[in-house]
């Protein structure tokens, strides 16, 4: 759905993209991790037509961004990192605009503005002011901005930056409903745990180039170390006693029915150890990596990739 191969963009002196590659497949959720500066923002502005690239090609919904781009931001939604709301608009008002700037007119208008009112949470909110709403409603409603033209693809700049816990996870639950209404997603992010629980595909940035690329189970069998919770139905310490005897494991922290350890190797002997557990007696109900695998397969890429 969405494909560049060695996007390079330079402002001025500085070299924000140094060919960028990055395969998109259609209906995925694809987080696009990197540091600050690493390129993230450039990139979806390319891909969404914002901004041309100085070499290397890109192509969004097989429409490509240099020599068709209107035809590219009727198939795109962008939403920017930072955005202006218009403080004189009620929420309502808002979204009728910008359907008028995509030339939608008549009954329709006012069936979409409330469809995407009701998909983003803020139908109450119709006759509010844009300028009175929280943080999250206002991200919220600049989602529903980048659906009103109901484009294939969604490219949503740091979506989650500035919100508390609960906007959040109100933010994540809209993006599970776009994608099961078979959006592609691009979402931006410098943070993993944001990225690790909604993304189907990962894309690690780091100074310009995406450095490593894959399903959301690949990159984290790219770790090397993983860190593992284990929870039991009854006491843990009969798997401690095989955790601590196992090659390559190590214990971080152990309580009355639930323990963390770090363990070296691929799958298989995350699924070896997990079967010895579970032949000792011990009663599962809770074994899986944590975040910090991801984290930690990150970090070591940024060191790769600058060493
Ligand atoms: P962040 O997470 O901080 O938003 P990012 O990954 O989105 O970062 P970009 O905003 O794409 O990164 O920036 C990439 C590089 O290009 C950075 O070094 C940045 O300082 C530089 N840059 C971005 N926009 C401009 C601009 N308009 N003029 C000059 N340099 C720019």
């Amino acid at each position: 759905m969405i494909s560049t191969r060695g996007l390079i963009k330079r402002y001025g002196r500085v070299q924000a993209l140094r060919g960028l590659d990055m395969e998109v497949p259609p209906r995925s959720v694809y987080g696009l991790i990197g540091q600050n500066g690493a390129g993230k923002t450039t990139t979806l502005r390319i891909l969404a037509g914002l901004l041309l690239p100085d070499a290397g090609t890109a192509e969004v919904a097989g429409w490509d961004v240099v020599r068709h781009p209107r035809e590219l931001r009727r198939a795109v939604g962008y939403m920017p990192d930072f955005f202006g709301v218009y403080n004189d608009l009620r929420v309502g008002e808002y979204l009728e605009f910008y359907a008028a700037a995509y030339g939608l007119r008549g009954p329709a208008v006012a069936r979409l503005r409330d469809e995407l009112l009701e998909l983003v949470d803020l139908a109450a909110k119709r006759e509010e002011f844009v300028d009175t709403l929280s943080r999250g409603m206002q991200q919220r409603l600049c989602l529903a901005r980048a659906l009103i033209h109901d484009p294939e693809v969604l490219l949503l700049d740091e979506p989650a930056s500035g919100l508390d816990p609960l906007a959040r996870v109100e933010m994540r639950e809209i993006l599970k409903e776009l994608c099961h209404l078979g959006k592609t997603i691009v979402i931006s992010s410098h943070i993993l745990s944001e990225l690790a629980d909604l993304c189907t595909h990962i894309g690690m940035v780091v100074d310009g180039r995406v450095v490593r690329q894959g399903t959301l189970a690949e990159m984290l069998a790219v770790a090397q170390v993983r860190n593992i919770i284990l929870r039991c139905h009854g006491p843990v310490a009969p798997a401690e006693k095989i955790v601590a005897g196992w090659p390559g494991a190590e214990i971080i922290s152990a309580g009355e029915e639930q323990m963390e350890f770090r363990l070296s190797g691929g799958p298989e002997e995350v699924a070896a150890l997990l079967a010895e557990i579970v032949a000792g007696g011990v009663q599962v109900v809770h074994f899986a990596e944590t975040e910090s695998s991801l984290e930690d397969t990150f970090v070591q890429l940024v060191r790769e990739a600058r060493a």
